[in-house]
C-alpha cells in the first residue's frame, strides 16, 4: 500500500520510526523491537537509512522482514549525498525486489570528514531519479524552523517547493516541541504553493540526554515550559519517561484537534514508547 493513501484517508492515524542496526549481529534485536512496535498496528513504520555504509546496509532487509512478518506497511528511507548514482540505482533495484513501495528521499547530513560523492547535491536530485524509476510513493523531509544549514527560512521554503515540484508525494517534518511553529510553517508552505500533505513528526523525550542531543542536532527551539519539565523530572528516569510521553501526547491531541489526521512518532526502536503513546490516545487514534 502507498503511504500517501494512508495519509489521505479520513482515519486519524499514527506511524512510528525505527532505525536499523550498525552491525549484523544486532539485526535480530532490532527486528524484535520493531516487530513489537508493529504489533501495536501503526499505519506504517519508517526505517531510517545511515548516511554512509553501516546502518544503510540493513534498511531494506529490516523493512522487508517487518513487512513480510507482520503485514505492517513500511517506508524505507534513502539518502544520496554519500552515494554514487550506481549505489542509488542498486538500492532502488533492491527496494523494488523486496516489495518496498514507499521511500523517504533524503540528501543526508554532510559527514564530518566532508567525504561526499558529487553525483547528488540535494534531495530533489534523488526525488527526480526515483520518479524516473517509477512505481514508488515518495516522501521528503522538511523543517518547520528552517533547515540548520539554511540561513533564511524563506529560502528553505523555496528549496522545499523545488523538492515537491520534483515529485514528492508528501513531506514529514523534523521534530518540534511547539505546535505553533508547525502551524506557522504550514501556513508559509501553503502560501508558497506547496500542496502535498505535510506530516508532523513528534519525538517523545523520555530522558534528558535525548533532549539535548535532539535539540542540538536539529536546532529545534525548546519552549521554556518544556525546559522546566525536563529540569524537574530529568533526574528521575520513570517520572521523565511519563512526563515526556504526556508532553508528546498533548502535542498530538492538539494537532488532531486542529485537523491533522496523520502524525509520525519518532519512537526510536522503543516499543514501550509506542505502547505508552497509544495507551494514552486509545480513544483518539484509530488503529
Ligand atoms: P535537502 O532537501 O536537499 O536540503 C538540504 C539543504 O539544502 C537545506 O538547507 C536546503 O534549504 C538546501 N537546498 C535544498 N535544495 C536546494 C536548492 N535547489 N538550492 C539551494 N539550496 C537548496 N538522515 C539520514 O541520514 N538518514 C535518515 O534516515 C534520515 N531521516 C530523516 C527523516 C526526516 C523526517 C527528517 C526531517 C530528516 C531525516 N534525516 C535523515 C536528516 C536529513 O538527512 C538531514 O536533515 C539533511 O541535512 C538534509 O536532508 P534533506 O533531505 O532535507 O536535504
Amino acid at each position: 500500500m502507498k503511504v500517501i493513501d494512508i495519509i489521505n484517508s479520513e482515519k486519524v492515524t499514527l506511524s512510528f520510526e525505527v532505525f536499523p542496526p550498525k552491525t549484523a549481529d544486532r539485526f535480530e534485536g532490532v527486528l524484535a523491537a520493531a516487530t513489537e512496535i508493529a504489533g501495536f498496528h501503526p499505519a506504517y513504520i519508517s526505517v531510517t537509512y545511515g548516511a554512509g555504509g553501516g546502518r544503510s546496509a540493513f534498511t531494506a532487509d529490516l523493512a522487508k522482514k517487518l513487512h513480510d512478518d507482520t503485514g505492517v506497511e513500511v517506508l524505507a528511507h534513502l539518502s544520496c549525498i554519500t552515494s554514487s548514482r550506481q549505489i542509488v540505482a542498486e538500492r532502488l533495484r533492491e527496494y523494488k525486489e523486496k516489495g518496498i513501495e514507499n521511500i523517504l528521499a533524503l540528501r543526508g547530513d554532510i559527514p564530518e570528514d566532508g567525504q561526499v560523492y558529487h553525483d547528488y547535491t540535494y534531495a530533489s536530485d534523488l526525488v527526480r531519479e526515483i520518479v524516473a524509476e517509477g512505481g514508488f510513493c515518495i516522501g521528503g523531509a522538511c523543517y518547520p524552523e528552517g533547515h540548520i544549514e539554511c540561513e533564511h527560512k524563506a529560502d528553505d521554503i523555496d528549496h522545499l517547493k523545488i523538492k515537491t515540484d520534483a515529485g514528492c508525494d508528501f513531506l514529514t517534518t523534523q521534530l518540534f516541541f511547539d505546535n505553533n511553529i508547525f502551524y506557522n510553517f504550514l501556513y508559509r508552505a501553503r502560501d508558497k504553493g506547496i500542496r502535498v500533505p505535510i506530516v508532523p513528526g513528534i519525538m517523545p523525550i523520555t530522558n534528558a540526554r535525548l533532549l539535548s542531543r535532539s535539540a542540538t542536532m536539529s536546532g529545534t527551539n525548546v519552549p521554556e515550559r518544556f525546559k522546566a519539565i525536563v529540569d524537574h523530572f530529568g533526574p528521575d528516569p520513570k517520572a521523565m519517561h511519563q512526563a515526556g510521553i504526556v508532553y508528546a501526547c498533548e502535542q498530538i491531541i492538539d494537532l488532531v484537534a486542529n485537523g491533522i489526521r496523520h502524525i509520525h512518532v519518532y519512537s526510536m526502536n522503543k516499543p514501550e514508547v509506542a505502547r505508552d503513546i497509544l495507551d494514552n490516545l486509545s480513544h483518539i487514534i484509530e488503529l
